[in-house]
C-alpha cells in the first residue's frame, strides 16, 4: 500500500507546491503555517486526504511537523526519521531538524518576527499542542491564528476525498460485552470525573465502545468519526452518512443516535448552552472541539479518554479471540519460516519477495483482513534501521552471514497480531550469536517476571535490557506497547518503556515484549512476542498474589543464534518449554514438510 508515497511531490513539484502555499498564506495575511502529520483523530495512520505533510514536503514518516514561513521552511522529526527525512525532502527548500536538537516551538520562538501571524488548523492540533505553540509565538511577539479552513486544502488540486468506508457491527461473538454495558461503565467514569458528558475523538475508543468497526485507514479497522457520550449512557455518533450500512442503526439501538458529521458543532453548542461539564482528553482531542465547547459556555474537565483503560483490559471473549488469531497466525508464520530456510539457502531471495511470501501464507488462512502494519523485512544492515520499510531502491538480498529481521502482524476479525523474529541466513558470527542471546535473555527476563499489583511497565523495562547493559549495549526504543483486539496494533495507555508511565499493568492487558539490538551498517536483532497479563496468583509459600505474562505469539526463535553457555538453566528451560508449546500447538495445523522443519526448529537445547 503506497498511497501516501504516491502523494509525495517530485523535486520540481515541491518548489511549486511551496510557492502555491505561500501565495495562499500571503492572501490570508499569514506569515506562516504549521503542518503536523496528523488528522482530526491524532491516529497513527492518516488517510490520503489528510496526508498534507507528505503532499507538501515529501516526508512520509509517521510523525513530524513542518513550519512554512514566507522565506524559510523547516521540518522536525524524531530519531527514527532523521535519515529518512534527508532522503525524502529537498533540504535546499526545507531544512530538516531532529526534535532532540530543536523543537518546532523553539524554532518558532527563534525565527518568527514581531507581529507575525502564524496560522494553524485547529482540527489537526490538540489543545495541549496549541498551548505550546502559543507560548512560542508569544516569546517571538507573534500571534497564533486558527484557520477556519486549511490553506493546504485550498491549493491541493487533486486532494483525495475523505474516506467513506462502510461501518459494520462488531458482534458480541467477538466483542464479548454489549455496547450498552460498556456505555454504562464509561458513564460512571464520566459522572465521577465529575462531568455530564464526554467527547470521544479517538476512532479506536469509539469502535470499542459502540462495538463497530470501519475501514477508513490502512492497517486498522477504524471508523473515523466523533462521538458524544452522556452520563446517562446515551451516545451520539457523528459521521459521514455514506458510511452507514443497513443494520447499523438496529445494532446500535435507540440509545445511540446517528448524526451527520456537521452536527457535531451544534451538539457541542448545546452542551455549552446547558452549562454542562464536559470530560475531554486534551492530549488527543482536536483543539477545534475544546474551543467550540468553551465558546459555547461549557466547562472543560481535562482527563484521559475514559475508554482507553477499559479497552486495554481485554475480556475473556477478546482474550480467546486473540489466542485463536495467534494460533492461526503462528501456523502461517511457521509455514513461511520453513519455506524461508529452503529459499534463502538457494540464494537470490530478496526482502520484498520474502515479505510478499509471508503475506501470501497469511492470506491462505482465508481470514486475513489486513496486515496490522507495513512489514519490516530487513536483511543485514537494513535490519539495523528500526522502522525500515523495504522499497525497490533499498531492497537487499538475504545473503549468507546476514541476520534477517522480520517484524510483521495481521488483522483478523477475532484479533490482532504483531511478531518479530530474527533469523540467521547461513552461518552466524560469534558476535551475532552473543548479541542475539543477550536480547533473548532480556525477552525471557520479562517473560518470566512475577509482579504485584501497582507495578507499571516502566518498573519492568530494565529486565529486558539487563543482559545488554552488562555488556555495555542497549537499544533506542521502548520494550512494549499495548495492542488492540481487531483494532490498532499500537494502543495505550500501558507500555513497557523507560519513559515514565503511571498506568499499572492489570490482568487482561496485552503488551508486546520486544527487546532488540542494532549495529549500524551491520545487523539488527529483535525478538517480539505479544503477552497477556495473567490474573494474580499466590506463589506457594508466598505472601502476596503475583501477576505474570503468558505468551500469545507462537513461533520458533532461531536456536542457531543461541549461545547455550550464556543462558542460565532457568532461561534454557523457559525456551525449551516455549518451543514445546509452539510445536504441540502448531504441528497439527501445518503441512508435513513444515511439521518436519518445526520439529527441528523447536528442538530442546
Ligand atoms: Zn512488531
Ligand atoms: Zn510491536
Amino acid at each position: 500500500m503506497n498511497e501516501i508515497t504516491d502523494i509525495a511531490p517530485s523535486i520540481t513539484e515541491l518548489g511549486e507546491r511551496l510557492s502555491r502555499l505561500r501565495t495562499e498564506l500571503a492572501r490570508r495575511g499569514l506569515a506562516g503555517f504549521v503542518i503536523p502529520r496528523a488528522d482530526a483523530h491524532q491516529g497513527e495512520y492518516v488517510p490520503p486526504h489528510d496526508a498534507r505533510l507528505a503532499w507538501l514536503t515529501g516526508f512520509t514518516g509517521s510523525a513530524g511537523t513542518a513550519v512554512i514561513l514566507q522565506n524559510k521552511a523547516a521540518i522536525f522529526v524524531d530519531g527514527r526519521y532523521t535519515l529518512q527525512v534527508r532522503d525524502e525532502v529537498d533540504t535546499q527548500l526545507i531544512s530538516p531538524h531532529p526534535v532532540m536538537e530543536i523543537s518546532p516551538e523553539e524554532w518558532i520562538a527563534d525565527t518568527l518576527g514581531k507581529n507575525d501571524r502564524l496560522g494553524y488548523d485547529p482540527w489537526l492540533h490538540t489543545p495541549d499542542g496549541v498551548t505550546k505553540i502559543q507560548k512560542a509565538c508569544a516569546t517571538a511577539g507573534a500571534e497564533l491564528v486558527a484557520c477556519a479552513d486549511n490553506p493546504i486544502d485550498a491549493v491541493w488540486v487533486d486532494q483525495p476525498p475523505p474516506p467513506k468506508a462502510a461501518i459494520t457491527p462488531y458482534t458480541l461473538e467477538y466483542a464479548g460485552e454489549t455496547s450498552e454495558a460498556k456505555r454504562a461503565r464509561i458513564a460512571e467514569i464520566i459522572a465521577k470525573s465529575p462531568a455530564d458528558a464526554t467527547v470521544l475523538t479517538m476512532p479506536d475508543s469509539i469502535a470499542w465502545l459502540l462495538n463497530i468497526r470501519g475501514g477508513d485507514v490502512t492497517h486498522s479497522p477504524l471508523p473515523l468519526s466523533f462521538a458524544v457520550l452522556y452520563a446517562d449512557g446515551r451516545a451520539e455518533l457523528f459521521l459521514d452518512p455514506g458510511k452507514i450500512t443497513s443494520g447499523l442503526a438496529a445494532h446500535l439501538g435507540n440509545q445511540v443516535g446517528l448524526r451527520d458529521a456537521d452536527q457535531l458543532g451544534p451538539a457541542l453548542d448545546a452542551l455549552g448552552r446547558e452549562a454542562r461539564h464536559v470530560l475531554l482528553d486534551t492530549s488527543t482531542a482536536a483543539s477545534w472541539i475544546s474551543s467550540r465547547l468553551m465558546q459555547a459556555g461549557a466547562t472543560l474537565v481535562s482527563g484521559a479518554d475514559p475508554c482507553a483503560l477499559p479497552k486495554a483490559r481485554k475480556n475473556s471473549t477478546e482474550i480467546s479471540g486473540m489466542q485463536k488469531a495467534h494460533v492461526r497466525d503462528g501456523a502461517a508464520l511457521c509455514s513461511f519460516l520453513a519455506w524461508l530456510d529452503q529459499a534463502a539457502s538457494k540464494g537470490g531471495l530478496d526482502e520484498m519477495t520474502a515479505s510478499d511470501k509471508l503475506q501470501a501464507f497469511r492470506e491462505a488462512t482465508g481470514l486475513l483482513r489486513d496486515l496490522s502494519f507495513p512489514t519490516i523485512s530487513g536483511a543485514g544492515p537494513n535490519g539495523a534501521i528500526v522502522h525500515y520499510r523495504a522499497s525497490v531502491k533499498s531492497n537487499r538480498l538475504l545473503e549468507p552471514g546476514n541476520l534477517y529481521l522480520l517484524d510483521s502482524g495481521a488483522q483478523y476479525l477475532d484479533g490482532t497480531t504483531d511478531v518479530t523474529r530474527t533469523i540467521a541466513i547461513g552461518k552466524p558470527t560469534a558476535e551475532q550469536q552473543d548479541r542475539f542471546t543477550r536480547v533473548l535473555k532480556g525477552h525471557i527476563g520479562l517473560a518470566t517476571i512475577r509482579f504485584p499489583k501497582g507495578v507499571t511497565g516502566a518498573h519492568l523495562d530494565v529486565l529486558a535490557r539487563a543482559a545488554l547493559w552488562k555488556a555495555g549495549l542497549d537499544y533506542d526504543h521502548g520494550t512494549g506497547h499495548g495492542v488492540g483486539c481487531y483494532l490498532g496494533v499500537h494502543e495505550g495507555p500501558q507500555s513497557i518503556s523507560r519513559r515514565p508511565n503511571s498506568v499499572a499493568l492489570e490482568p487482561g492487558m496485552i503488551v508486546s515484549n520486544e527487546p532488540g539490538y542494532y549495529k549500524q551498517g551491520a545487523f539488527g536483532i529483535r525478538i517480539e512476542n505479544l503477552v497477556l497479563v495473567t490474573e494474580p496468583q499466590m506463589i506457594e509459600g508466598g505472601e502476596r498474589a503475583m501477576m505474570g505474562f503468558q505468551a500469545l505469539t507462537l513461533a520458533p526463535m532461531d536456536v542457531r543464534l543461541v549461545v547455550r553457555a550464556l543462558l542460565t538453566e532457568e532461561e534454557a528451560a523457559w525456551l525449551n518449554a516455549y518451543h514445546a508449546q509452539v510445536r504441540e500447538t502448531l504441528t497439527p495445523l501445518v503441512d508435513a514438510a513444515t511439521a518436519g522443519w518445526l520439529a527441528n526448529a523447536t528442538r530442546a537445547i
